[in-house]
């Protein structure tokens, strides 16, 4: 991994974003977990997530389907037969690699001679109830797209939804892929936030080109640079078995450009194959034009952890005298730090209520302890957008300093003023 990259994943072990998993035990490969800012972080990349697609759209519902389905499920969406990825390995090392990874017939790692490609399954299979025999054979959902699927008309007929819709999922994926890596953005288990949007077939490439554009936007919103941002379209050879066209969109992560986010326009592919192996009827009546069709599905299929991943990346600055998380404010896992300038004539006691109330509101870090200017570079550190500090002013004047992560810029603001004036700037765009 190149500097920035170790740069990142240090300052996540660090200050409690991101750990490896089991690590007293020597780790497991490929799998983190999110330490007290981490999860911060993450809750509110889905929140915002969330809000963008279920809350400020009156045609998209929340679904919350569960890991374990039915196996028969992962027959008809193709999963069993082509959810494969062409493995090969080295005589010499032994080592294994996804064939469309290397390039050639030799061993990027020592050179040694390459065996066949060989189709390798990518979902994890275990077993339900005592019997561990293959009639109790189940799946760890490799997407979670199939649970809106099966799901499609539950969710139609309870909400009384009519096309077009979408149903939109936040929740954890398994893939055993055969050579997970660079830190969060390939592993095992991952989560993932997806939106099906059901359309009238003939409506589906003007929905996708809207979806596309609105995608690129959010990342936008969640403070990523433009420029680190861009599609990249799938050619014929790279299309999945259900698509017909797709779009990925790409961040320039410090290892090169990769998928962030896929676009796809699964026709109506897999409410068909549902329909042919369930026996039960999957087609939508049109109400207005008296009519009966199989719906298209439009697709947007987001990595939670990449994204918390290429936020991290595209936050991370190195100044002079400090090292700085450019998060979006809205981002932040801390938003603002109450800082006391020191521990008497009363000034933790204004700190406090000042706590208190902004608490309320926003996620708030108390901290009195060392100079002011090392307080602020713990702070910059984790990315707090805002810094307010009580000193001996404050008492006659009642304002405080308010100190802006990026300029460094400080300003006095009344302390009744104070909540306003946070609240326009820690505010998510729409
Ligand atoms: P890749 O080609 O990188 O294996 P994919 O094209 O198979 O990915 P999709 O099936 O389109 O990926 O999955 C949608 C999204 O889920 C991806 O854009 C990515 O953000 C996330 N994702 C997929 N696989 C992983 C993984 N192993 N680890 C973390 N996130 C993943």
């Amino acid at each position: 991994m190149n500097d920035l990259m170790g740069k990142v994943v240090s300052l996540c072990k660090r200050r409690g974003f991101i750990f490896p998993s089991s690590e007293i035990y020597g780790g497991l490969n490929s799998c983190y977990d999110y330490g007290p800012l981490g999860v911060e972080l993450k809750h509110r990349v889905k929140n915002f997530w969330w809000r963008s697609m279920v809350q400020l759209h009156d045609n998209i519902e929340g679904l919350d389907s569960s890991i374990l389905m039915h196996p028969r499920i992962w027959e008809a969406s193709g999963h069993v037969e082509n959810f494969t990825d062409p493995l090969v390995d080295c005589k010499k090392c032994k080592n294994r690699f996804r064939q469309d990874h290397v390039d050639g017939k030799a061993c990027p790692e020592c050179g040694g001679e390459l065996t066949q490609a060989r189709k390798f399954n990518l979902m994890f299979k275990t077993f339900m109830g005592p019997l561990e025999d293959s009639t109790n054979t189940i799946y760890l959902r490799p997407e979670t797209a199939q649970g809106i699927y099966v799901n499609y008309q539950n969710v139609l007929s309870s909400s009384r939804q009519k096309i077009p819709f979408g149903i939109a999922q936040i929740g954890k994926a398994f893939r055993n892929e055969i050579t997970p890596g660079n830190f969060t953005f390939r592993t095992r288990e991952f989560e993932q936030m997806e939106m099906q949007y059901f359309i009238r077939p003939g409506q589906d490439e003007e929905a996708f080109e809207h979806w596309k554009q609105e995608r690129i936007r959010w990342y936008e919103k969640l403070g990523i640079r433009k420029e680190n941002l861009r599609f990249h379209e799938h050619g014929h050879d790279e299309l999945a078995h259900y698509a017909k066209r797709a779009f990925d969109i790409q961040y320039q992560f410090p290892f090169g450009w990769q998928e962030l986010e896929g676009i796809h326009n699964r026709t109506d592919f897999d409410l068909r194959r549902h329909q042919e192996y369930s026996g039960k009827n999957l087609s939508y009546f049109d109400e207005e034009k008296k009519d009966k069709y199989i719906p298209y599905i439009i697709e947007t299929s987001a990595g939670c952890d990449r994204t918390l991943l290429c936020v991290l990346c595209d936050a991370y600055v190195e100044e002079k005298e400090r090292t700085v998380l450019k998060f979006a404010p809205h981002l932040a896992p801390v938003q603002i730090a109450i800082l006391p300038l020191v521990k008497k004539d009363g000034l933790p006691e204004i700190a406090e209520k000042i706590l208190t109330d902004l608490r309320a509101h926003y996620s708030v870090f108390y901290d009195d302890s060392g100079s002011i200017g090392r307080r602020y570079r713990r702070q910059d550190e984790v990315g707090t957008p805002f810094g307010v500090t009580v000193d001996n002013e404050t008492k006659e004047s009642k304002t405080v300093t308010v100190r802006e992560r990026d300029s460094m810029k400080q300003e006095r603001v009344n302390v009744s003023e104070l909540l306003s004036y946070l609240a326009s700037r820690l505010a998510p765009p729409m």
